[in-house]
């Protein structure tokens, strides 16, 4: 079978690294997949990438749509075409979730798109606050996040198991963003409860990786010695 794989434009550790300008016009990464997640251009919000469109979720708690034209930090999309599903029906935290996930993937040694169709409690989200030159760091940036609590709601969860050994070219682990079915709530998930739900698993054979061109990114320090720490703690809720 030929597995589809990840197009991903721009590494985390570039994030990271306070690199916000964007170099990825939109409509380029949703020809490359019609599933996914990514952020705005000076990380103006988290972007849901569900069904061929792009939702951005901004730090004023609103969700508008994503114009093909702008020019994306980064992003990672797939051609999303679920290989197996399963139903939930009891109420499982995030954690529980997770290892559920974790069970029915089977190889965490690969990359999966994950899609939740259900109801949630308790869904927080975070948006990041729009940035503005002199940038600084991400793990500096998202000590202002924004983070909303949404009591009860219906929609999806979206995003990737990747391989731990893949932390800084992208998120190690699960990165999951969020998206209610009206469009008019979501962002990068921090903690939730879901009450029922179907889980629909991708894996996925690969990554294809496109690299920033600008001088910024040729200028960037990419690795340091707390690469891991902040990104653990930017993709958690013990960011604030
Ligand atoms: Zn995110």
């Amino acid at each position: 079978m030929n597995q589809p794989v990840i197009h991903q434009f721009s590494v985390v550790n570039a994030l990271m690294a306070g690199l916000y300008d964007g170099s990825f016009p939109a409509r380029e990464v949703l020809a490359a997949g019609d599933f996914g997640v990514g952020c705005g251009n000076a990380l103006n919000g988290e972007l849901v990438v569900i069904d061929g469109q792009i939702f951005r979720c901004t730090d004023d708690g609103n969700v508008t749509r994503g114009d093909p034209d702008e020019l994306l930090p980064f992003a990672e999309v797939v051609a999303f075409a679920p290989t197996a599903s399963h139903e939930f029906s009891a109420r499982l935290d995030r954690t529980g979730l997770e290892a559920w996930i974790t069970a029915l993937a089977g190889n965490p040694n690969q990359f999966y798109a994950i899609r939740v169709d259900g109801e949630f409690e308790h869904m927080l989200v975070r948006e990041p606050v729009r940035q503005h030159h002199p940038y600084r760091p991400l793990a500096e940036v998202m000590s202002t996040q924004r983070e909303m609590t949404l009591p009860t709601t219906t929609g999806s969860l979206v995003g990737f198991w990747a391989p731990p050994i893949f932390q800084g070219i992208s998120v190690a682990g699960y990165h999951l963003h969020y998206l209610d079915d009206a469009r008019t709530h979501g962002g990068h998930t921090l903690d939730y409860t879901l009450s029922r739900g179907t889980l629909h698993l991708q894996p996925l054979a690969g990554i294809t990786l496109r690299l920033p061109t600008t001088p910024a990114y040729a200028a960037a320090t990419l690795i340091s010695p707390t690469s891991d720490a902040d990104i653990r703690r930017v993709e958690s809720r013990s960011a604030r």
